[in-house]
């Protein structure tokens, strides 16, 4: 579905991304997992758009998307939640989940998705009218995660879903992300730091070091590797 081919990014001088490849198969979650400022971010960014690739090619469904305008990129069907959840926190729940929608005409599937979304986070149904802002650090993340499903994205891309939540809302938004993998048939990107819980719900996982992939395998096998074990599970 996606395919990245020894991608390059810079901030400035400093190069971000260092010659990276990847695959993403449809119907997949896949986990990209490193420490604090190794690049993952930077991949999500460079995917969208948002961060350009010096070099390199990245194929979303066949179609060259490098170099492509972020809106158009969305279109395609690729919708990020990016890292600190972005919602708008003067415009209530509804309207914040419109946002979502504002590249669909099809009224029928925005009420269908809407009722699916309200049937994920049952919370958000009840706080429909209440300002994003004041939802809690949790509801703010499945507000982030419903208005991405709004625009009925095929690749979702999540950065650090769990930061800053507490282990029980964590494991929610964890069941959450499987369940819209299965049910809704969308493929997921996950980015991690959390490398148990999100090597425990990925079909397959990459390392990242310093900028480049160190190491990829299926979740399980990355959960039991020694080096990954040492580096990122604290075994
Ligand atoms: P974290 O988990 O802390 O978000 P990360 O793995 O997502 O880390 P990135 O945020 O992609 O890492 O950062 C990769 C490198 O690029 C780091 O060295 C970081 O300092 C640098 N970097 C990130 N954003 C910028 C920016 N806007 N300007 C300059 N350098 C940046």
């Amino acid at each position: 579905m996606l395919k990245l081919r020894n991608i390059q990014a810079f901030y400035g001088n400093i190069q971000a991304l260092k010659d990276i490849s990847m695959d993403v198969k449809e119907g997949e979650i896949i986990t990209l997992i490193g420490a604090n400022g190794a690049g993952k971010s930077t991949t999500l960014m460079t995917i969208c758009g948002v961060v350009p690739a010096r070099s390199g090619e990245i194929i979303f469904e066949g179609e060259a998307i490098n170099n492509m305008p972020t809106n158009q990129i969305v279109a395609l069907g690729i919708n990020q939640v990016p890292e600190g959840r972005h919602i708008f926190p003067y415009l209530t729940v509804m309207e914040n989940l419109d946002m979502g929608t504002f590249l669909r005409k099809d009224k029928d599937g925005i009420k269908q998705d809407l009722d699916y979304v309200f049937t994920l986070f049952p919370r958000l149904s009840e706080r429909r009218s209440q300002a994003g802002g004041t939802l809690s650090g949790g509801e703010q993340q499945m507000l982030a995660i419903s208005r991405a499903i709004m625009t009925r994205p095929r690749l979702l891309l999540l950065d650090e879903p769990s930061l800053g939540l507490a282990p029980i809302i964590t494991r929610q938004i964890f069941d959450i992300i499987k369940k819209i993998n299965k049910e809704n048939n969308t493929t997921i990107f996950l980015v991690e730091q959390n490398a148990n819980l999100a090597l425990h719900v990925a079909d397959r996982g990459y390392v990242m070091e310093n900028g480049a992939i160190t190491m990829t395998d299926t979740g399980k096998n990355l959960l039991a590797n020694e080096n990954v074990k040492k580096a990122y599970l604290g075994i």
